[in-house]
């Protein structure tokens, strides 16, 4: 069993292709993003898996075969990619943290990076060929991907950040020396460096040349991303006695973790509903709360909470495939930053507890979206550690400076980016030059 993929533009210059066609082409020939033609339903079983890895190998087994690499294969990479843990923490008021930054560069990006990354580098040694990925990164998804994607044979990768844009700390991880990893620090916003990614994939010349993408408009990047969820209900059952369908409330800023939370809704997960939680960066929310006439896209604003720093989501382009159940299933607010660091606060002084601004923005969503009334559990993604925000924390919360040994050790090790302007042809010729 296993779906296939179309663009979200379903134009006729775009047919319905392969997950390994949608995972190496990244945008359709059309500029849309690859959607499933079909969301698979829950394999049986599901509830019965023991670990999370089981879980794993199940459902996306149950999405996309064995992505052609063999069975046993397939399984191997994928316990290797997912050998962290979630952790589902019980706060007050019938709340709960997932807790999605426990692996090597806390933050949720881990888990599509080291996913993707492993299945691209088996299909292409199957191939015999090699490929370059180019990432437009707010911050998380950059270092994820190094991470993820560093060290393995037949990949190299090139990441775009903006200039200014990313913590001190952010900055560091991206731009490590690895082996097959260049870091590209571009003078302009996200939306810069996604559009700069978007426009270099889409030509012909630069694909010849074996160009592909790992943000998230990969579909692949997507997959991954369901497991949390249905992982959550699983421990609500069985940790929590809980039989209620809860609601979600998700840091959101291109989307991606939503898209993928929806399609585990659609599989048929028992969820209530999900929160679009978003920053002063609102445009989201604000769609849907209109009446569904279309209006352009502000210029994104910065934020202590960079990573949702994204103007132009483009994983809405794969909601609105599906407008229906977004509609009736995803409720969204917008939070100020005064609010974020109140809420870092609140969640110190009532859960003694430090999470990062992106969470906290989670978990103001989900009050105001709750207004007092506790009688649906709530579960809240946290999707970094506080200790990747040391500043924005310390501001909130004068005295503390998170920090983990994992992080404290990036000081003694090599750097290196090169600058370049917010400009395709200048993006393009790089790539060139270097494959
Ligand atoms: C990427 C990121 C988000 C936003 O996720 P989207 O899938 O882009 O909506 C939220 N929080 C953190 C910490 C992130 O790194």
């Amino acid at each position: 069993m296993s779906t296939t993929f179309r663009s979200s533009r379903a134009s006729a210059d775009s047919p319905a292709v392969t997950f390994r066609e949608a995972l190496f082409r990244g945008l359709a020939p059309d500029r849309g993003l690859y959607v499933p033609v079909a969301v698979p339903a829950l394999p049986t079983g599901w509830q019965e898996v023991g670990t999370f890895q089981d879980l794993a190998v199940l459902v996306l087994g149950n999405w996309i075969g064995d992505a052609g690499l063999g069975a046993g294969r397939f399984e191997s990479l994928v316990r290797e990619a997912l050998d962290f843990p979630v952790v589902l923490r019980p706060l007050s008021g019938s709340r709960w943290l997932l807790e999605l930054h426990h692996g090597p560069t806390l933050a949720f990006k881990d888990f599509a990076a080291r996913f993707m990354g492993r299945i691209m580098n088996a299909a292409l040694e199957q191939e015999q060929r090699r490929l370059t990925i180019v990432v437009a990164t707010s911050g998380d998804t950059g270092s994820a991907v190094a991470d993820g994607f560093s060290g393995l044979s037949n990949v190299e990768v090139v990441l775009l950040y903006p200039a200014g844009r990313v913590s001190p700390l952010q900055e560091l991880q991206l731009t490590l020396v690895r082996p097959g990893v260049r870091a590209l620090r571009v003078d302009g916003d996200f939306d810069d460096c996604q559009r700069m990614a978007k426009d270099v994939l889409a030509d012909e010349e630069v694909q010849a040349a074996g160009v592909s993408s790992a943000n998230s408009i990969n579909i692949a990047r997507l997959l991954p991303q369901q497991l949390y969820y249905l992982w959550a209900l699983l421990e609500l059952e069985r940790e929590h006695g809980l039989r209620q369908q809860p609601l979600f409330s998700v840091p959101s800023g291109n989307l991606g973790n939503l898209t993928a939370g929806l399609y585990a809704s659609l599989s048929g997960a028992p969820i209530r509903g999900f929160i679009a939680a978003h920053n002063a960066n609102d445009w989201f929310p604000r769609w849907l709360a209109g009446t569904g006439e279309a209006f352009a896209f502000p210029p994104t604003v910065a934020t202590i909470s960079n990573a949702m720093d994204v103007g132009s989501p483009s994983n809405f382009e794969r909601l609105n495939t599906v407008a229906g159940a977004v509609r009736a299933t995803v409720s969204g607010h917008g939070v100020t930053d005064e609010a974020t660091r109140q809420r870092l606060r609140r969640t110190f002084e009532e859960e003694n507890l430090v999470v990062c601004p992106h969470t906290a923005v989670g978990l103001e969503a989900m009050d105001m979206h709750r207004a007092g009334d506790t009688s649906v559990p709530a579960v809240i993604l946290a999707t970094a550690h506080a200790a990747k925000f040391p500043e924005v924390v310390s501001e909130a919360l004068p005295g503390q400076w998170p920090r983990t040994p994992e992080l404290d050790s990036l000081a003694d090790r090599d750097t290196e980016a090169a600058v370049i302007a917010a400009d395709s042809a200048e993006l393009k010729s790089f790539l060139l030059g270097r494959s």
